[in-house]
């Protein structure tokens, strides 16, 4: 069909066979040229397949590829994704940055890159949740031997061993927000030669920076802050120059890649971290002050409080608090009543994960979150996020909430 149309433009110029429409319409339009500016962000380019000017070039990328950045195949990165990977790697002061799909993705391919059948690896006792049943499900069956260590980094030294490859810190922790000191960890970790690797969710590289701290290697899930709205997945891991071989050798051979479309949503959403992080943090400060005062509440965590115990550290290491407050309400608060609590709640959703705009609630059971320390004497946990709503609409919430206990 089609010989009647015209040709690509070019085609019947040079001389050559005028071509059908049907292979007209897949090369035309391809490479639009126009005249003008430039756009504010950087374009979203989809892509498997990566197209070479000839065989020479193809040969060389391949070549260059493993010590270099290089668009050689959508797997391996897209313009989009090294957009965010350079935004990524300014936020924590890293060498390098990969992405992965999940918060939790990133945190697998952190252990799966650095550590061998007969290593040691110490755990903290603070780690998000989902982090021990990968030590359960993974490590042991693979002959890594793990062991958690107290989430203040106390018992650390003591529970080292020679075959010890990696501290994994979390600070401050999930849950609670307990707050280690990770220059001293990081000295005492490189003195035996064991590599550093930090959970930087909860400071998302403006409240925290591990790798200043002394860590080898930041983990985020982008899911949270970065991302900011509650629509995209995305994990990250940042190295310092001398750990990043490992990481990108073992995210090449596992294949590990994410969406162009979901790595622009998150470089959008990090274009307002920092302002999102300010209002989060004046709101959650607010609403902290306001629970303290409340006789149902027993205690309230957020490293920020002077009550805190991990006070001093938060005030040495970080630079400012996010949208997390948890208040552990009085012991023998009955589960129910817990239930009433957030089933009360009018302008929180009923949901785990944190970092979008919205406020959330959701009940944390400390006593499964740990092993090293005791909760069980203690009283229900609920994990609050401060969203970007007005704090006073918050605090009046929570006031009826609390009241239905
Ligand atoms: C949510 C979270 C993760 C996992 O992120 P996902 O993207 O949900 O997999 C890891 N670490 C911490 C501290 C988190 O809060």
């Amino acid at each position: 069909m089609a010989a009647e149309h015209a040709p690509v433009p070019g085609s019947s110029a040079s001389g050559a066979p005028a071509l059908d429409l049907q292979t007209r319409l897949l090369h035309a339009g391809k490479r639009p040229t126009y005249a003008g500016g430039t756009a504010v962000n950087p374009p979203l380019v989809r892509a498997s397949t990566v197209l070479f000017e000839s065989t020479a070039q193809q040969r060389e990328m391949r070549e260059r590829r493993a010590g270099e950045r290089i668009f050689s195949y959508g797997a391996r990165g897209t313009p989009t994704g090294f957009a965010l990977e350079d935004a990524v790697s300014e936020l924590e002061g890293a060498h390098r940055t990969r992405l992965l799909p999940t918060g939790l993705a990133a945190i697998g391919m952190a252990l799966l890159s650095y550590l061998r059948p007969g290593d040691h690896v110490l755990l903290t006792d603070s780690a998000y949740q989902p982090v021990r049943h990968l030590a359960g499900q993974w490590l042991r069956p693979y002959g890594i031997e793990y062991d958690f260590f107290a989430a203040d980094g106390s018992d650390a030294q003591a529970r080292m061993r020679p075959n010890t490859r990696m501290v994994y810190a979390e600070c401050p922790g999930s849950l609670v927000y307990e707050m280690c000191d990770l220059p001293a960890l990081a000295a005492m970790a490189h003195a035996r030669g064991a590599l550093v690797v930090a959970d930087n969710t909860w400071g998302s590289g403006c409240q925290y920076r591990p790798l200043a701290l002394g860590a080898d290697v930041s983990v985020m899930a982008a899911t949270k802050y970065l991302s900011g709205h509650s629509d995209v997945m995305m994990g990250t891991v940042a190295t310092t120059e001398a750990a990043w071989e490992p990481l990108a050798a073992r995210c090449d051979a596992f294949g590990m890649a994410v969406s162009p479309d979901d790595a622009w949503l998150v470089l959008r959403g990090m274009r307002s971290l920092a302002a999102r992080l300010q209002m989060h943090e004046a709101h959650a400060l607010e609403v902290a002050h306001w629970l303290q005062q409340h006789p149902a509440v027993a205690t309230v965590f957020c490293p920020a409080l002077p009550t805190h115990p991990g006070h001093a550290l938060w005030l040495r290491d970080c630079q400012g608090t996010n949208g997390l407050v948890s208040l552990e309400l009085q012991p023998g608060t009955a589960e129910a009543a817990v239930d009433r609590f957030i089933d009360g709640l009018r302008l929180f959703g009923i949901g785990a994960s944190w970092g979008g705009y919205e406020s959330l609630a959701t009940a944390a059971h400390m006593a499964q979150a740990r092993s090293v320390t005791d909760w069980s004497a203690r009283g229900p946990v609920v994990r609050l996020h401060i969203g970007l709503e007005s704090p006073r609409d918050l605090i009046a919430d929570l006031e009826q909430g609390l009241a239905a206990l």
